[in-house]
């Protein structure tokens, strides 16, 4: 099945159409017709080739919701006109302690949605800037939020998941004092999300337009991050920090805001280094420095059910398919309040 698509040929070279093929759905298969996609910052490390190893051609996009267009023979759970979504895993091993665990996320096997090795053409996965996808039932989640939602949901795939498993691993709630750093895509998310979670909510942002916003996201507090003042004010006061930022920047000046005992945890995935902290900075406190990476296919369903309950999605622009290089211009710039979402439609019949 040959269907639109838009991606890029090379790193140094703007996305465009493509024609792409998916195969014909297997017994445990689920055909989706893609509806909306998120535009993640990940999605531009990727195609730009900031991280190594992108295949070209590339069609990114992992923040996939849409609809149920045919299922395997073995597919009990989905049925044709299904609301679906599917974030950024399409495939792992099924059979290692992560998987057992519902952490495929962590399984060495782990297949992301775009370039990642697949048997089907072109022998990387292709991701969601596209018309439809087909992907092994394990990894398709179900969405309960009402149809009219639908675009804002997209986001939550990658934005809501990144954020969300972190504050859960490291316990935010009532209580609990927590920062999010960089109110982009996965920091508005974090910010709700802590906000819904019953912890007290502080946004660190370089961006003085997003003082405000940041209150009407849910933020008890706004620190703006390069204000030496504003930070000393909440000098060892953090139970947990969530950095997002996308781009290397000093972590010392954070770290010295956790609590004793506290944790920083990087979701940002820059393309080059962090200066190194301090080790002192950890040493003296008792304090944490982790990672996290998305989360499994259990944790991203138990997500997307807390956010139905909730009402909780993603602020969204909407963009039409050739807006998607403007797009990346503009997220660049931190000028998207707060993300980006393709409009599938656009890519034509
Ligand atoms: P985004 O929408 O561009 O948001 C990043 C935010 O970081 C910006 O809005 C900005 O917030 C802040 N920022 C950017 N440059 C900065 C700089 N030089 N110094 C300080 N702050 C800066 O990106 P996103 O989609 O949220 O993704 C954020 C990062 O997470 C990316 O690196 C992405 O690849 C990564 N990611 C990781 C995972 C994972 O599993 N760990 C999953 C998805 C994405 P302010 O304007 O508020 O300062
Ligand atoms: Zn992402």
């Amino acid at each position: 099945m040959s269907i639109n698509a838009y991606g890029a040929h090379a790193g140094d070279r703007p996305l465009e159409p493509l024609q792409i093929t998916r195969r014909a759905p297997g017994a445990h298969d689920v055909q989706i017709d893609i509806a909306f996609c998120g535009i993640c910052h990940s999605d531009l490390h990727q195609v730009r080739g900031e991280w190594q190893g992108t295949q070209f051609p590339c069609v990114p996009g992992h923040e996939i919701v849409g609809r149920v267009a045919a299922v395997g023979a073995h597919v009990r759970d989905f049925a044709l006109g299904d609301l679906v979504g599917v974030g950024c895993i399409v495939d792992s091993c099924k059979h290692c302690a992560d998987c057992d665990d519902g952490l495929e996320n962590y399984c060495a096997g782990m297949i992301g949605t775009y370039n990642f090795p697949t048997p089907d053409a072109p022998g990387w996965t292709l991701g969601g800037y596209s018309q439809q996808i087909v992907v092994h039932e394990r990894y398709v989640l179900r969405i309960r939020h009402p149809e009219a939602q639908l675009a804002a949901v997209a986001p939550l795939l990658c934005a809501g998941i990144t954020t969300y498993s972190p504050l859960r691993h490291w316990h935010a709630g009532p209580g609990k004092k927590v920062g999010v750093v960089g109110i982009g895509g996965l920091g508005h998310m974090g910010i709700k999300l802590a906000h819904a979670m019953g912890a007290h909510v502080v946004a660190f942002t370089t961006s003085e337009s997003k003082r405000e916003a940041a209150r009407e996201l849910g933020a008890d507090d706004v620190v703006i991050s390069r204000n030496a003042e504003e930070l000393a004010a909440h000098a060892r006061s953090f139970d947990l920090i969530l950095n997002t930022v996308a781009a290397p920047h000093d972590l010392d000046a954070l770290l010295a805001l956790l609590k004793r005992d506290g944790s920083m945890v990087l979701v940002g995935a820059p393309a080059t280094p962090h200066p190194s902290p301090n080790v002192f900075n950890l040493i003296m406190q008792r304090r944490t420095l982790a990672g996290s990476m998305i989360g499994g296919i259990p944790e991203t369903q138990e997500m997307l059910d807390f956010c139905a309950a909730h009402g909780i999605v993603a602020d969204i622009e909407l963009v039409r398919a050739e807006q998607i290089n403007a797009a990346y211009e503009r997220m660049l710039k931190g000028e998207v309040k707060y993300r980006f979402v393709i409009d599938n439609a656009t890519l034509g019949a």
